[in-house]
């Protein structure tokens, strides 16, 4: 049996077992490649790649990502092809993601995608015969952002597990904190929410963490009298400000006297309308002067726009420096894993990832019923439209707790009925459908409420009975 081909859409795409292989792939590129002077640097190259090509198609600008793709495959002796804006060359002729990636995986062997919209990279992947890797699609996810930032922590600490890692500025906009919380979670570590005020984690990030990813809130503690970041998280009205603690961790100490990491991020200008509601949290050597910070690696996923002072640049704690020059040899152990070029690391199946899903899948067109509610998603997007379904995965059909998520961007709905095409008959209990026979899930619809199946001549009752 032919295996598919293997995607990155979601640092969730991956095995926490894959992630750490790719670790030691990056590692053995770098202990042979590496700068004489500065050790996390890749100064040389091999041939690893030797006869590939990898593709950049960028709908968004960027220097660091599309750079630090193209020179990971270049250290490995592959080619790259890059058109000079996607976003000002195919879709502004009116071509498709869904088609662009199909003709261009006739002239590349893995295919780097950046979007505006969350969820284009699983689109893309979906039309892709080749690997497509995410660079970055919308507020969704940056998943090798993630990949150089747990390394980065990887290289400074023995283990995930405990780990204190707090994470302050813009956790709403920012794709890079989304993948990021998810896979410090799965792997153990402890993340202190220090969001800007209005710029907390999206909700459906925040309960996917709790429910799905075992973490419990703990309230963060006051700083009495410090002016600083932190007493931006402890308030009554943001749910949101809270610290997520894998269960059985008993933290309250330790979060109070150790922060391992501070993570810092600019303000997503470009996601939020430009606005900022309150003064954006700045660390610096001041903040940075009280004895739990000590020892913390100050990370950023750079650029930088007056959040992270530069008066840091010299403090021993700076790292983000060395994280962004992780970037090549991670990018080279992923794109090597995804090809294939090592033996040993190999990503050619499909059993990665976080976990396996058994949630059923619907899949219905676009216009028969309910549809995506993130305004920014990939399926509200006008060229992509006929490429596009109405594509979810039922997460929980619990009465009061249902909850359908959009296959592109993840985002949740927690409101929604389900009709049965032959009875004509919608319920808002969902459950009734774990009744249904294997036929009968073929017949069902979902609609975003009642309203929308009456519009549909549904009559409410029993899905599953024609005469009830
Ligand atoms: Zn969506």
């Amino acid at each position: 049996m032919v295996k598919p081909t293997r995607h990155i859409a979601s640092i969730n795409d991956l095995s926490k077992t894959e992630i750490t292989g790719i670790f030691d792939l990056a590692q053995t590129y770098l202990d042979t490649l590496h700068d004489p002077i500065l050790p996390y640097r890749v100064a040389r190259s091999c041939d690893a790649a030797s006869g590939a090509v990898l593709a950049t198609l960028f709908y968004e600008p960027s220097t660091r990502t599309r750079l630090s793709f193209e020179s990971a495959m270049l250290r490995m002796g592959g080619r790259v092809i890059s058109s000079a804006d996607s976003g000002a060359s195919s879709a502004a002729k009116g071509e498709s993601l869904a088609d662009t990636v199909r003709v261009v995986s006739n002239y590349a062997d893995v295919i780097v995608v950046r979007h505006p919209r969350d969820g284009a990279a699983r689109l893309a992947a979906d039309y892709c015969s080749v690997p497509v890797i995410n660079g970055g699609d919308g507020s969704h996810e940056h998943p090798t952002q993630t990949l150089c930032d747990l390394f980065t922590l990887n290289k400074r600490n023995s283990s995930f597990k405990n780990l204190n890692v707090a994470i302050s500025g813009d956790l709403r906009g920012s794709r890079t904190i989304h993948s990021l919380v998810y896979a410090l979670a799965r792997f153990g570590a402890n993340i202190i929410l220090m969001p800007a005020k209005g710029l907390e984690l999206p909700s459906h990030v925040f309960n996917r963490l709790r429910d799905e990813m075992h973490c419990r809130m703990t309230p963060a503690q006051s700083e009495n009298g410090h002016a600083s970041i932190d007493a931006l998280y402890v308030t009554a009205n943001a749910p949101h400000q809270l610290s997520l603690i894998p269960e059985g961790v008993d933290i309250h100490v330790r979060m109070t006297s150790r922060v391992d990491a501070v993570y810092v991020t600019r303000f997503q200008k470009e996601r939020s309308g430009g606005k900022i509601e309150n003064t954006y949290p700045t660390v610096n050597a001041e903040f940075l002067s009280d004895a739990k910070y000590s020892n913390a690696s100050v990370m950023h996923p750079l650029p930088r726009v007056g959040e992270l002072d530069q008066s840091m640049d010299t403090d021993k704690r700076a790292t983000y420096f060395e994280q962004a020059a992780y970037g090549v040899p991670i990018r080279m152990a992923l794109i090597s894993a995804l090809l294939g070029l090592q033996n040993n690391h190999l990503l050619k199946s499909y059993d990665g990832g976080f976990p396996s899903s058994k949630a059923l899948s619907i899949d219905q067109h676009l216009d028969a019923g309910i549809q995506c509610q993130n305004a920014n998603c990939i399926v509200h997007d006008t060229l992509e439209q006929p490429y596009v379904r109405s594509k979810f995965s039922l997460i929980s059909s619990v009465p009061e707790r249902s909850k359908l998520r959009c296959v592109y961007c993840e985002t949740d709905i927690e409101h929604f009925v389900v009709g049965n095409v032959e009875t004509r008959k919608f319920t808002a209990n969902v459950a009734q459908i774990n009744a249904a026979t294997s036929r009968q899930l073929k017949q069902f619809v979902f609609f975003k409420d009642d309203q929308a199946a009456l519009a549909r001549d549904y009559r409410s009752g029993d899905p599953l009975n024609a005469g009830r």
